[in-house]
């Protein structure tokens, strides 16, 4: 069970799940415990040399979030993961451990806000130099790459406009220059999207979003090279920044459907984009599978469904956006994406509340634009709702 033979529907089940289903458990318990005992001083010892298998401490491991951990490495086709309390600490810890003083990082502007902070006054503030390229522009991005970097960090599609990065050509660019790629995969997931297997070094998640997928707990993963992940992970050890047992075993048990979810949101989001496109009060719609997408043909060749979550302006101001997402009865009026409920919200207060108006126009970002994050709700419902709310546009 622990080689990635299986498709990623039978992994999300099983995978990674032998060891810790002791005295015959048949799903994984919650090891709701922060140290672990030894029957002797030597038995412990040869646990904490590395010598012999065992936990010690939860902020080092723990049962329950190594089979989070193993099974998002095999969906991932990772050598290695290691988890966290959080998205942004799987990405800060990732940077903070990969960048020195004086590296230099390539990204692209429209990364998720939190990240963007990281990239415009964090990194920064440690002399590290980050150069951010208007996303979508490939041939920028190839150039910026080829002055020589440190890390390439890649996000797509991007949030909350559904951009879509070229991830083979910007990998190609890395690797000319020796850089370490970094590819953040929580609006595709691991059913959508393979970075790893396109050739990026690692992978990054928000499992808060669809890996968790019922918006009940928040973790963070890196998954990649074993020998970029143990840096990583020793990092975490120091700083801290753990995922807890009761929150892994939320995760792992809205892993165990993550395929059948996300099937779903792929069919609804593309079917809700096609509908909006054709509403009269609909200004106009991001979403990469729609064939007027402006990368719609490299999201095809990237991705083998196009995710859950679309975006939309409504015709008007600010005002009729804010009149639209009230009048919702279903979706929810909550930042988060990727959960089982439908989520819809404008980014001023979901995905770019960090960014100031003039930050969110500069990124292209509508002051109008709503971001739809697409349940498992019947989608007649769902078109009903959005139907009856953008009437009052
Ligand atoms: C939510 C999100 C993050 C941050 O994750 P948290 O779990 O909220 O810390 C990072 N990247 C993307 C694309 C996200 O959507």
């Amino acid at each position: 069970m622990s080689t990635p033979d299986f498709s990623n529907g039978t992994l999300a089940v099983r995978g990674g799940e032998e060891r810790p289903l002791a005295l015959g458990a048949a799903q994984v318990p919650i090891f709701q415990s922060a140290a672990f005992a030894y029957p002797d001083i030597e038995a412990w010892q040869a646990a904490a040399l590395g010598n012999a298998a065992g936990d010690i401490y939860s902020r080092n491991s723990n049962p329950t979030v190594t089979v989070f951990e193993e099974k998002v490495r095999l969906l991932e086709r990772a050598e290695a993961a290691t988890s966290f309390a959080s998205g942004m600490a799987a990405i800060s810890n990732t940077l903070f451990t990969l960048l020195r003083p004086g590296d230099r990082a390539v990204s692209v502007t429209d990364t998720y806000g939190g990240t963007s902070k990281l990239f415009l006054k964090f990194l920064p503030n440690m002399d590290i130099k980050v150069d951010l390229v208007d996303t979508g522009d490939h041939a920028g991005l190839d150039a910026a790459i080829a002055q020589g970097c440190k890390v390439v960090y890649l996000e797509t599609p991007t949030n909350p406009t559904l951009k879509i990065i070229d991830l083979r050509r910007a990998i190609v660019a890395a690797k000319r220059v020796g850089a370490t790629t970094i590819v953040d995969n929580t609006f595709a997931t691991p059913i959508n999207q393979l970075p790893i297997s396109l050739g990026a070094d690692l992978v990054v998640h928000s499992a808060t979003k669809f890996l968790g997928g019922h918006d009940d707990a928040m973790g963070g993963i890196l998954a990649g090279r074993s020998e970029l992940v143990s840096k990583v992970h020793h990092y975490r050890e120091i700083n801290g920044a753990c995922l807890s047992a009761m929150s892994a075993y939320l995760l792992l048990r809205g892993l165990k459907t993550i395929e059948l979810r996300v099937a779903r949101q792929n069919a609804t989001a593309l079917s809700m984009a096609r509908y909006l496109r054709a509403h009269p009060a609909v200004e106009s719609v991001f979403y990469p599978g729609l064939e007027t997408h402006r990368d719609h043909s490299i999201a095809a060749m990237q991705m083998t469904g196009f995710g859950g979550v679309l975006s939309f302006a409504v015709k008007g101001n600010v005002d009729a956006s804010t009149r639209f997402l009230n009048a919702l009865r279903l979706a929810q009026r909550a930042a988060s994406l990727g959960s089982v409920n439908t989520l819809a919200g404008p980014p001023r207060t979901t995905s770019h509340v960090e960014c100031s108006v003039e930050e969110r126009a500069k990124l292209g970002i509508p002051e109008s634009l709503v971001r739809y994050s697409c349940g498992i709700e019947n989608f007649d419902d769902l078109r009903a709702d959005v139907d009856q709310a953008l009437k009052h546009v």
